[in-house]
């Protein structure tokens, strides 16, 4: 049997950042991680790089159009209506507390998540090997546990009816609202920034009962801290999110012995950039457009659906006709163009000769279309075929591969995206120091956000201690989407 693994995800956490905090002798647990593993400092995110589809990439090991979670706010076509996973309070409130506690907890789970890939709880289980975590927007697995409400949630949810049971892994624990056992745990899932705690606590009672093989400890504190004060002002969310993981390590027995039982991979969701101007894209399109409010009664009426997504947004045409959707989207284009804010715009183009939909993406009056196969390939070994201007995206070649060192693996990350099931017609990616506002007209100007196709928003650490068959040099370039990979190969599970 090969050791256990801990998956330990940091939200937003930034290599130069890591790396500053252990160096200055505030996070002694990832210090030692660093001494002893490999570090990937550049591992590439989703797009868009928010915490829903990131969160995904890790869990299944498909980018969006497999698993289809395609943003941290979208628009559902077929009921009509706006998915919001907790943007921020104000926007959560918009939609309605209950509803979007419903669409994060459960529906991203038990109905958005396509049942057609394996999460790696659920594969994992399948091999015989017993899985755990602690609070993880993705962690659909084959254990069933009913609702166990405490605090306040329990209100909200009775009176809202809330009854469901999910599956998730052998030891779930998601605050108030589910948890294999009983824990001397304060569940704080209502208040973002103060749930590191809970995952240490609940890490002490998995490792001192030895109840996992695989356990994947969440640390999402870092995340909220970076909104709040910039990336660069996290030393101390990082040095608490070190404490919290110290916590499983000390009832593991220490750093010796815990190393001696377990393979570590330390990781993030995506990465932060400062943001300093916020970009009010639902205001912008609704001065020339009818965009569909919240809950309104009558969605029959809008002409579009608007879903900022950090500094990213999707934009939905609501038309049917085919001309009529065309000449619409060709002036919200324009119109989005010409707005400050806007960096990239992205989407499927059918314009080809054969009416194969090929990607098309637009920067500055530039445009660049590309599909599979072709005589170049990317970092990553897929073959592309490009028609346009590489400018766009920045893409040289170099050693007979195209890569972009301002949009990291740009080409399957914009393709993924557009080919969700759930995406719009548009995706915007924000220009460098933008944010979108929310729902709740919300942004992060002097703090931090993601979102981005950016490199900024996307490059995050990826390290490996004691992981078993791991090559660093296997890939030119790690996406979040090859950590499922290399959790099967350590358990020696065939993929
Ligand atoms: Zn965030």
């Amino acid at each position: 049997m090969s050791r256990k693994l801990c998956l330990c995800v940091v939200d937003s956490l930034r290599t130069d950042m890591l790396l500053r905090t252990a160096e200055g002798g505030r996070a002694p647990n990832f210090a030692t991680l660093l001494s002893r593993g490999e570090l990937i400092p550049d591992c590439v995110s989703a797009f868009p790089s928010v915490t829903p589809v990131a969160s995904a990439e890790i869990a299944t090991g498909r980018r969006a159009d497999g698993h289809w979670v395609p943003g941290m706010n979208w628009y559902h076509r077929a009921e009509r209506r706006y998915i919001e996973y907790g943007s921020s309070f104000e926007a959560t409130r918009t939609f309605g507390l209950f509803r979007a506690l419903y669409d994060t907890v459960y529906n991203m789970n038990m109905a958005h998540l396509s049942s057609e890939v394996e999460t790696v709880f659920e594969r994992l289980a399948d091999a015989g090997i017993r899985t755990a975590c602690t609070p993880f927007l993705i962690y659909r697995g084959r254990t069933r546990h009913e609702l166990g409400l405490e605090g306040i949630l329990r209100r909200a949810a009775s009176t809202a009816r809330f009854d469901h049971a999910v599956w998730g892994p052998d030891e779930l624990f998601y605050g108030e609202l589910y948890a294999s056992r009983r824990v001397p745990c304060k569940p704080t899932l209502a208040r973002p920034g103060t749930r590191d705690e809970y995952s240490g606590c609940v890490g002490e009672t998995l490792a001192r009962d030895d109840l996992y093989d695989f356990v994947l400890f969440s640390l999402p504190d870092n995340d909220h801290h970076c909104h709040s004060h910039g990336p660069a002002a996290s030393l101390d969310s990082i040095a608490h999110a070190d404490a919290n993981f110290g916590r499983l390590v000390e009832a593991s027995g220490g750093i010796e012995q815990f190393l001696a039982t377990h393979a570590v991979i330390l990781m993030a969701d995506h990465a932060q950039s400062d943001v300093e101007r916020l970009y009010d894209i639902t205001r912008v399109l609704a001065e020339d457009w009818l965009v569909q409010e919240p809950n309104t009664a009558h969605p029959e009426l809008a002409e579009l659906a608007v879903s900022p997504t950090g500094r990213a947004a999707w934009v939905y045409l609501l038309e049917d006709d085919h001309d009529r959707a065309a000449s619409l989207a060709s002036r919200v284009r324009t119109k989005l163009a010409q707005t400050p804010g806007t960096d990239l715009i992205a989407y499927l183009d059918s314009s080809r000769a054969d009416g194969a939909p090929v990607v098309a993406v637009e920067r500055a009056g530039a445009v660049l279309r590309f599909w599979r196969g072709g005589a170049t390939r990317d970092l990553r070994g897929v073959e592309w075929t490009l028609d346009g201007d590489p400018g766009v995206l920045e893409l040289v070649e170099r050693d007979g591969c195209l890569l972009s060192e301002r949009y990291p693996d740009p080409l399957s990350r914009i393709e993924a995206a557009l080919r969700s099931p759930f995406a719009g017609d548009l995706l915007i990616s924000c220009a460098p120091g933008w944010e979108c506002a929310d729902w709740g007209g919300q942004a992060h100007l002097g703090g931090g956000s993601h979102g981005s196709l950016d490199a900024a928003d996307s490059l995050a650490p990826l390290l490996a201690v004691g992981l078993e068959r791991f090559d660093p040099a296997a890939r030119r370039q790690w996406t979040l989407g090859d950590v499922a990979g290399l959790i099967y190969r350590h358990f020696e599970i065939e993929q």
